[in-house]
């Protein structure tokens, strides 16, 4: 550890959102979850979490999703500083402040996401000198998708999405976000999978080699042919509506559309910046969607950001 006259006073750490290029559901396991084989893509929206040391451990929120979020100490950002203070002995608790521009709900991870970056900036604040192993471990405790969160890139998930790989992969992909209104509940969706499941067979989920191919040729046409989801069914199950919103996007010249994770999240892939902003307006003016989002792709994950923090 370093002195306490050489600590950072607040640490600002930056984390991307993710969608999943492909989603692919096993049997469900002793311990409950979902045995998974998945492709993860870190997409360039961003949340914001700021530490400070303080007499007490606070959290709060901003931005545009800021009411949906808990602060208490369920928080997952609350919960993974925590993790931390007690692997490393840490007894001084720390402010948190997330500027969230990730939907809450919406399968695109924002609470791991959230988790991830409080890890890497208390590590940073306590100067813990924890090795990045022992972190990647500690995120896997947290949360499926939290290991993600702090690699960031494209990675090839197994396990229950914890365990990641290395893939092969080039070039800069352009998305479009439709956000619903109302949230999907993640376990709520599993249910519905088995629901809609119950009389099939199952098999051991593994990765496609039309993704893989397409992602090493950095070919977007055939990543957006590629693109699957074995919860998108259970998704629209819940949520009819957001077939109209998967067949709009389409329709408007998107290479591919999906329910990002475990919805409601449709994600669009496009052919370039261009398409992208064409794609958010005919969305818009539609109607089928009441906010869109757009961001470029693969970006890093969970970094320490310089100078002030912003909130
Ligand atoms: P995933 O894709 O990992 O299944 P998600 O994107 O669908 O997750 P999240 O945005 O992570 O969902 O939020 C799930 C729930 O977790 C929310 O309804 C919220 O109550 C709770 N939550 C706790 N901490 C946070 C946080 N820091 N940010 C967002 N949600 C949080």
């Amino acid at each position: 550890m370093t002195s306490a006259a050489t600590l950072p006073r607040s640490v600002t750490v930056r984390v991307p959102a993710k969608v999943n290029l492909e989603l692919r559901v096993g049997p469900r396991r002793a311990d409950g979850f979902h045995a998974l084989s998945t492709i993860y893509m870190a997409v360039g929206l961003f949340d914001e979490v700021t530490v400070a040391p303080s007499a007490e451990w606070e959290v709060t929120i901003s931005g545009p999703y800021a009411e949906q979020v808990p602060t208490d100490a369920t928080n997952l950002a609350v919960v993974a500083a925590r993790t931390l203070a007690e692997e490393v002995g840490v007894h001084e608790p720390v402010s948190l402040r997330i500027h969230k521009e990730i939907p809450v709900a919406g399968g695109m991870a924002g609470g791991s996401a959230d988790a991830a970056a409080a890890l890497v900036a208390c590590d940073h604040l306590w100067s813990s000198g924890m090795a990045r192993e022992e972190l990647v471990q500690l995120a896997a405790g947290l949360g499926s998708d939290v290991p993600f969160a702090l690699s960031g890139g494209i990675a090839m998930g197994s396990g229950r999405g914890e365990a990641l790989a290395p893939v092969l992969a080039r070039g800069t992909f352009h998305w479009v976000f439709a956000v619903s209104q109302t949230g999907l509940s993640t376990p709520a969706v599993y249910a519905e999978c088995d629901r809609l499941r119950s009389n099939a067979p199952i098999a051991a989920p593994e990765p496609s080699s039309q993704m893989m191919t397409a992602l090493r040729s950095g070919d977007a046409e055939a990543v957006g042919r590629a693109l699957s989801n074995d919860l998108q069914d259970a998704a629209v199950s819940l949520q009819p509506g957001l077939r109209d919103v998967l067949d709009a996007g389409l329709e408007f010249g998107a290479l591919g559309g999906i329910v990002s994770g475990s919805g409601p999240t449709v994600a669009f892939l496009t052919a370039s910046p261009e398409m992208a902003l064409d794609l958010c307006v005919s969305l818009t003016a539609s109607g089928v969607a009441g906010e869109v989002r757009r961001a470029k792709a693969p970006v890093h994950g969970a970094q320490v950001i310089p100078g002030p923090s912003r909130v």
